[in-house]
């Protein structure tokens, strides 16, 4: 078995268009595999898949709202007849959620972020396991945030929202075992991406939390989440499932 090799391995990136999904997509991509390109901004998805590489035949962009069931499924059809066979999917599209205190927030804001990321990689995984199940093994990643364990004031949508993620691919990890399918979630810990902009922008807060909350003293690079996602795909990470990887700079036991 050889441990870090994706040759021609097709795998489903969501939201891989910018920030840590493209960055995911980009390293699978440097590890052989094949690489679908799903998210909303068609142009922006055909942008990154030139960026990835503009003569490879292993990137693919496919337009894809993960809220909506229908969109998923037909973009998962585009993928795999054009890769021939899929083996993988990383459930990475999401948004922030309303940044809101509960007894405040309008149930619709809320609902949007629930819909956006745990709906969506509902929708996202359920669209993938028809084609998995038919390749005969496969990979799915989902990818949850430390909101997800750590209280996160004004994000009660978005903590609930990681937090049902990381119960769904527990629960699918026994599900999908049977298939020789492994089911697994990345933590992100603050990474620096347009979802973050903001908070960068506030000097204070970008320093505080630095400082006081993560252990390495900086925030993460989108490429630092790369290393955990091809393990996870490859051979390396063949026994490793229903599981939930920290990448975070040690701010759980900071
Ligand atoms: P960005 O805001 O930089 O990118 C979000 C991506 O998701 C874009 O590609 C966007 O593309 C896509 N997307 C959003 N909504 C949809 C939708 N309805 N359907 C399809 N695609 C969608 O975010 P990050 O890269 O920072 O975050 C990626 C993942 O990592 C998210 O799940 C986030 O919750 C998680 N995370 C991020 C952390 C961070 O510090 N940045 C920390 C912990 C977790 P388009 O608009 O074209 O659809």
């Amino acid at each position: 078995m050889k441990l870090f090799d994706l040759n021609d391995k097709a795998v489903v990136v969501t939201g891989g268009n910018r920030g840590i999904g493209f960055a995911l997509a980009k390293g699978l991509h440097q590890f052989g595999a094949k690489v679908i390109i799903a998210a909303r901004d068609q142009q922006r998805n055909q942008q990154a898949c030139d960026a990835i590489s503009a003569n490879s035949e292993r990137v693919f962009a496919v337009q894809c709202d993960v809220t909506c069931a229908k969109s998923v499924e037909y973009a998962f059809e585009q993928a795999e007849n054009w890769a021939g066979g899929l083996y993988g999917c990383i459930a990475n599209a999401g948004v922030r959620g309303a940044g809101c205190a509960l007894d405040e927030v309008n149930a619709m804001a809320w609902r949007a972020t629930l819909t956006a990321n745990l709906e969506g990689t509902m929708n996202t995984f359920q669209a993938a396991i028809r084609p998995l199940k038919a390749y005969g093994e496969g990979r799915l990643i989902a990818v949850s945030s430390l909101a997800a364990l750590h209280g996160n004031a004004l994000f009660t949508d978005y903590s609930s929202a990681k937090a049902g993620i990381e119960g769904l691919c527990r629960a699918l990890a026994i599900e999908l075992a049977p298939h020789n399918i492994t089911v697994n979630c990345v933590m992100p810990g603050w990474v620096d991406t347009d979802m973050n902009a903001d908070v960068k922008q506030d000097k204070r807060l970008f320093e505080s939390i630095k400082r006081l909350r993560v252990p390495l003293k900086r925030w993460a690079s989108a490429e630092e989440m790369v290393g955990s996602a091809v393990y996870l795909m490859s051979g390396a990470g063949s026994y490793h499932t229903g599981d939930t990887l920290r990448i975070d700079g040690g701010y759980h036991i900071g």
